[in-house]
């Protein structure tokens, strides 16, 4: 079994949306980057796969897109929201380099974006498992304890360990990173994958107290979720996922529930409980998250992985600035531009709207939206080199003030 480095510029933990695409830009950056996650390869993960504007316009950036294509994965043209017997259809106008919407299966997104991780130069595994975090007399965090597939105990060096492990993140929990905002109402969510349907562009529907979305994905499946309160989910729904999954679908999208009646899905029902939004700290000295693992928001608006490939950015620019004001304001400049998405998303969560009251929170999320990826486009404009204060220090392995 390969062995680690002893030392490395940035360690990431967690190999997908959030972790590959912080590790690819870091090694693109010229760091020396270990990624891990203690999953295989390309395995799945639950998911309803939508991508905003702004996770698009990332995988476009970084010219990832094309490959995004290339796995077959089909341009969604128009999104369309029904409220109750209205409907609104919006087409996505090309803008930025950007002229669709795609909504990849995370088997093909995560691993073309740790395809893209390897391309830079990252050293990225499959399989080996966080343990731990090393800290320093000054209780800095240096390092991490792997353990391998082999059951094998390896400490590991690094300038920065950057946790991208998800909702229950262990790098979280070591570093005790504090929550300082947590959502207040939380979705249920039952999904299946349906074959040749045949639509064109992505659905969402509304009557009150369920929501429905149709995506379509690569191998001509459509991802259709039913949202509902988390406690309905709980109190009767997961007990047959696919009785209250049909009911409500007929509830919300009559024909659509017409459609699917007689038919079975490519594969078998998903579910999920549901689980508040938190912010949480999410840097410190010798550590920082990224994606779900430090600010996560109800999928009830489709909005987890756009932000997790924002936050990558964010993250890494302020990895290579090196300096502790250069995560903290990767941190404030996260809080910013999510703010009113996490706010908008815990309404639209809470289910306590009727259509007219949706309306306007929808009309918010947009603005919202726009804001961000205005944000991501002023990236690319040059910007004046800026000095960071002495006792700034970059990350480097080759760094003398380490
Ligand atoms: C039901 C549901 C539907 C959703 N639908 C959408 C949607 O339509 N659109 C959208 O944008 N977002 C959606 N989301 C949210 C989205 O899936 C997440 O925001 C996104 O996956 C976050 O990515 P991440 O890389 O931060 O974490 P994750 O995707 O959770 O990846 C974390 C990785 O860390 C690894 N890991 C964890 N602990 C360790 C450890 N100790 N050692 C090594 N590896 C470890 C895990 O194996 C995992 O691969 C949905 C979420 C759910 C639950």
């Amino acid at each position: 079994m390969k062995t680690f480095d002893e030392r490395y510029d940035a360690i990431v933990v967690g190999a997908r949306c959030a972790g590959a695409a912080t590790a690819m830009l870091l090694a693109r950056q010229g760091m020396r980057v270990l990624l891990f996650d203690r999953d295989r390869r390309g395995a799945d993960t639950l998911s309803t796969l939508a991508l905003m504007r702004a996770g698009v316009l990332q995988l476009h950036r970084w010219q990832l897109l094309d490959a995004v294509r290339r796995a077959g994965t089909p341009a969604i043209p128009s999104t369309s929201f029904v409220y109750g017997d209205e409907v609104i259809t919006v087409p996505i106008k090309p803008r930025d380099g950007v002229d669709a919407l795609f909504s990849p299966r995370r088997t093909v997104l995560d691993p073309i974006l740790a395809d893209a991780a390897v391309a830079a130069g990252a050293d990225v595994r499959y399989g080996p498992r966080l343990v731990d975090v090393l800290r320093d007399a000054s209780d800095r965090v240096v390092g991490v304890v792997i353990e391998d597939r082999d059951r094998s105990l390896h400490q590991v060096n690094a300038g920065i360990v950057i946790g991208a492990d998800g909702l229950r993140s262990t790098v979280a929990r070591q570093v005790e990173a504090a929550t300082y905002r947590q959502g207040r109402h939380k979705c249920g969510v039952v999904y299946a994958f349906w074959r040749g349907l045949g639509n064109a562009g992505t659905w969402w529907h509304y009557r009150p107290g369920v929501s429905v979305g149709v995506i379509p994905t690569n191998d001509d499946d459509s991802c259709i979720f039913v949202a509902m309160p988390s406690a309905q989910f709980s109190n009767g729904i997961q007990t047959d996922m696919e009785a209250g999954y049909r009911r409500l679908l007929s509830e919300c999208a009559p024909s659509l529930g017409r459609e699917l009646s007689s038919r079975a899905p490519s594969e078998r029902f998903r579910g999920f409980p549901g689980w508040l939004g938190h912010m949480r700290q999410s840097h410190g000295p010798g550590w920082a998250l990224v994606g779900d693992a430090g600010y996560f928001k109800d999928p009830i608006t489709a909005h987890g992985i756009s932000d997790a490939l924002r936050d990558a950015e964010l993250l890494a620019r302020a990895v290579v600035q090196g300096s502790d004001r250069a995560l903290a304001e990767y941190q404030s400049t996260r809080d910013e531009l999510s703010r009113e998405l996490f706010e908008i998303t815990d309404a639209i969560a809470g289910f306590e709207w009727d259509l007219d009251t949706l309306k306007p929170l929808h009309l918010r999320l947009s603005r919202a939206m726009n804001t961000e990826v205005e944000a991501l486009v002023a990236l690319d404009v040059p910007r004046p080199a800026r000095s960071d204060p002495p006792g700034d220090r970059p990350f480097l392995a080759g760094d003398p003030a380490r």
